[in-house]
């Protein structure tokens, strides 16, 4: 395969000649992408001139374009012209096609996915979106249920309030909503993406606890605005946009699911505007942007695109990242592409499949390498040495420093959460100990009614004779993990292990019926309990707080009226409710 890139410059008719004579096209075995200057005021009419010639030099090779900023044209940016590129494929077996969506009220993985049916050898999938978050969400669902195997790459087109992004294909419209879909195929074509980060954590992490879209209200219940007063010192203001810029998210959805947001204005009500969304029950930790190590990742990350032997890499940079570099925001650019030559474009957002899950990522450069056929070995270059650790910037030590600091706290904070936890939950049924659920009994309201059931397994004793101390203890495991997953998950439920095989419940704000009824459910699961095939059984005693009495009282009623439905025959319930 072979890229060819050129600008919308005086030469175009002839650079594009050029490009008809030196290649065989067959089928749809190339594709033209053209990335697009949004601030530029012709570039409708530039855009329509250069399709006509495009059809009329290279008919029936499909184009797909999308407005961008700082263009990347071999492997360096480009401020002003339109970036056109042509990849021709070589194998007869590598084919593209061109999928477009404009209806945002429409869903279109049925139809991508009667499409896909027919083709053979999907080895990746481009996504482009005009700026919006409904057709990201449709792709990216879409795209989540591909074989693992297929690599998703793209990014968000470019634009601001007053020049929209779009997005367009083969029929000449320019999409201000809307996204396309280059498929990618063939027996002899590989693709591999890549990502680069290089921010480090320094903060400690933050729950998002009430967030919209992009905007993030609270974190851990305060407003989100906090963290860069709190820590940073951020002010609200002008020049918020950039102070902020070297302190980005990195935001952990889940166990898989981690990338960088920046933020990009303060509301006057402390909640923050950012790149993109950030997921309400996400953590988020501040991360500290070094120069220095940032190159270092995009090197590594460097390293292995070379590993892979492309013959082609598109490169999807983000805006804010170039912003973060300012003037020497080519600097990544070269790095990355003088293994092989680049295009590419600045994006309001970089797309890639990472694990399954296709992610929208910001502050990243995601790159897209396509080698058709073995690897050949790539002309040999001179590596630079590695900037050396004694060169490392102050702040960037103190960056380090902080860093370590925060993970050893967290380390220590972690062995307190646990030594706490294992201080107050009963080591074999993981509910709450004597100890902790005494206290819980004392401290509670006494505005509100509250409730006691205590109940013990019956002969216990014969259970632990006749099939062992082992499925004794199962038996008690099995009552406590009913009850974690069906009674003490509602509120104001508690339950602990009082001793041995004896039990007690505390029910506040609740009716004398609602305990009466759950506590005569409760008997009659036990009866049923999966994984135990012997009759097990417990008894159980219920009774009300009365507010002229000491808690005591109450607990020696609930121990007396237990006995009672012991003393009555067992597997019932003794009540004076
Ligand atoms: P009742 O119906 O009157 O409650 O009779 P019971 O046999 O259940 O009561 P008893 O108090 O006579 O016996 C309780 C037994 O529970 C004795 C003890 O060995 C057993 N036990 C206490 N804690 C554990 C435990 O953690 N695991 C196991 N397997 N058995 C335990
Ligand atoms: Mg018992
Ligand atoms: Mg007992």
């Amino acid at each position: 395969m072979k890229l060819f890139q050129t600008t919308f410059n005086p030469r175009f008719i002839p650079t594009i000649r050029d490009w008809a004579q030196k290649t065989n096209l067959h089928g749809n075995s190339a594709i033209i992408h053209i990335y697009a200057p949004y601030t530029d005021k012709s570039i409708y009419y530039k855009l329509d001139r250069i399709q006509k010639i495009l059809n009329i030099e290279l008919p029936g090779v499909p184009i797909v374009g999308c407005s961008a900023i700082g263009e990347i044209i071999n492997g360096s940016i480009d401020y002003n012209e339109c970036v056109i590129t042509l990849t021709v494929f070589d194998d007869t077996s590598t084919q593209v096609k061109v999928l477009s969506f404009y209806d945002l009220n429409k869903d279109f993985s049925q139809v991508f996915f009667d499409i896909i049916k027919e083709i053979p050898d999907l080895k990746g999938l481009e996504i482009v979106c005009a700026n919006s978050d409904v057709m990201f969400d449709k792709a990216s669902h879409t795209a989540d249920s591909l074989p693992d195997n297929i690599e998703v790459f793209g990014a968000i087109a470019v634009g601001d309030d007053d020049n929209k992004p779009f997005i367009f294909t083969d029929d000449n419209d320019y999409h201000t909503e809307g996204v396309f879909l280059v498929l990618y195929s063939g027996k002899e074509l590989h693709i591999q993406t890549n990502r680069m980060f290089g921010w480090k954590a320094i903060g400690y992490p933050l729950h998002v606890t009430r967030a919209e879209g992009n905007v993030v209200y609270e974190l851990d219940g305060k407003p989100a605005y906090d963290v860069y007063s709190h820590y940073l010192n951020i002010k609200k203001g002008p020049n918020f946009f950039y102070d902020a810029l070297e302190f980005p998210w990195e935001v952990q959805v889940n166990e898989e699911t981690v990338y960088i947001r920046h933020a990009k204005s303060v509301n006057p009500d402390g909640s923050i505007v950012m790149s993109t969304n950030v997921p309400v029950g996400s953590n988020i930790r501040l991360t500290y942007g070094d120069p220095l190590r940032i190159m270092e990742h995009t090197k590594q990350a460097g390293q292995l695109i070379r590993d892979f032997a492309p013959q082609a890499i598109t490169i999807y940079n983000c805006f804010g990242r170039k912003l973060f570099w300012g003037e020497q925001d080519n600097i990544e650019i070269v790095e990355i592409s003088k293994h092989m030559d680049a295009a590419g474009f600045s994006a309001l957002g970089e797309i890639m499949r990472f694990k399954g899950k296709t992610i929208l990522n910001n502050l990243s450069i995601v790159t897209a390498s396509m080698r058709e056929g073995e690897k050949q070995e790539l002309d040999h270059i001179e590596e630079v040495s590695n900037m050396a650790s004694s060169s490392m910037p102050i702040t960037a030590r103190l960056a380090v420093f902080i860093n370590t600091i925060t993970e050893e706290l967290m380390e220590k904070n972690n062995q307190l959460n646990d030594m706490l936890y294992k201080a107050s939950h009963d080591a074999l049924t993981d509910l709450l100990n004597r100890g902790a659920i005494e206290r819980l009994i004392y401290e509670t309201d006494n505005s509100k009614d509250w409730f006691l059931i205590m109940f013990d397994i019956d002969n216990f004793k014969n259970i632990n004779d006749t099939y062992g101390h082992i499925e004794g203890d199962n038996a008690l495991k099995n009552i406590a993990n009913y009850i974690k997953e069906k009674i003490i998950c509602n509120e104001g439920i508690e339950c602990g292990r009082w001793g041995g095989e004896e039990f007690i419940m505390i029910i506040s704000d609740r009716s004398s019926e609602y305990v009466k009824t759950n506590a005569e459910e409760m008997i009659k699961k036990v009866n049923n309990l999966l994984g135990i095939d012997y009759e097990l059984t417990i008894s159980a005693g219920a009774t009300m707080h009365q507010k002229n009495e000491t808690v005591l009282q109450t607990i020696t009623r609930v121990d007396e009226l237990l006995y009672k439905a012991k003393n009555n025959g067992k597997n019932q319930l003794c009540s004076d409710l």
